[in-house]
């Protein structure tokens, strides 16, 4: 089953889409009461990000090769972040680069949506704390990463995480075949299993500290391929199974 968000003449809605055809629900994702006979097609709907999240949590380093590539070492644990909730973008909307913040590059990610409070989780009931799947493009302004030595600034502009296109209610985030695209270009092609984490250790480690809440996000970390973006281009994340979620990228207005 597939959940959108989306906006139809000025009111926000969710929505479960099946084929092309989108059955509003009554309430939120967590009412999942379809409205029949006011279903619209989706060429009709703008889509937004599937949710607002609580809190949007990330994961760095989570693929063997990506931390090579950095000259990172693997870590001994999850390393945990945050982006802000301000950072959210929907699916074809912009992602607006700072000219004065050197290199913005894309890392496109598998995100897991949590549906239940979560706090000291095994493995187990984390991996039932999931409600379901989505993509999400951990942008990041490398240089300002570098030079501030923590991440809060540099993953956390304004429209550097884009959220979608909906999110699959399912739980299996393993085996999935995940790939970024920079103007039709292959530039990030890996599988979910090659994660040194999996999805229920991420959760479940998060929530040795915190509790997750229903609608808090979890950004799984980005496979190897990471690279700059700029003005003009366009850049996609498809995961198996769940969607394509698409933007591109536009100059900050001064
Ligand atoms: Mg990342």
């Amino acid at each position: 089953m597939k959940f959108v968000r989306f906006e139809k003449e000025g009111q926000v809605r969710f929505g479960i889409l099946e084929g092309d055809t989108v059955t509003p629900l009554s309430g939120d994702l967590w009412d999942e009461k379809p409205l029949s006979g006011n279903e619209l097609r989706l060429a009709q709907v703008r889509l937004m990000a599937p949710l607002e999240p609580g809190n949007i949590f990330c994961i760095g380093r989570n693929y063997s090769e990506h931390a090579k590539e950095l000259g990172n070492d693997l870590p001994e644990e999850p390393l945990v972040f945050m982006k802000p909730t301000a950072s959210l973008l929907e699916p074809e909307g912009t992602i607006s680069v700072p000219l004065w913040a050197g290199r913005i590059d894309y890392e496109g990610e598998l995100a897991v949506v949590i549906g239940r409070i979560c706090r000291n989780a095994s493995e187990e009931e984390a991996e039932e704390a999931i409600f379901g799947l989505t993509c999400l493009n951990d942008v990041t302004a490398r240089d300002l990463q570098k030079k501030d030595g923590q991440w809060t600034r540099a993953k956390g502009f304004d429209t550097f995480c884009p959220l979608g296109p909906w999110i699959v209610k399912s739980a299996e985030t393993k085996g999935r075949r995940i790939e970024t695209r920079l103007n039709g270009r292959v530039v990030q092609s890996a599988n979910t299993d090659m994660m040194i984490f999996p999805v229920s250790r991420l959760v479940s480690h998060i929530s040795r500290f915190t509790t997750l809440r229903p609608g808090d996000v979890i950004a799984t970390g980005t496979p190897a391929g990471v690279g700059p973006m700029n003005a003009g281009d366009e850049v996609e994340v498809e995961i198996e199974g769940i969607g394509l979620l698409r933007n591109r990228v536009v100059a900050e207005a001064s």
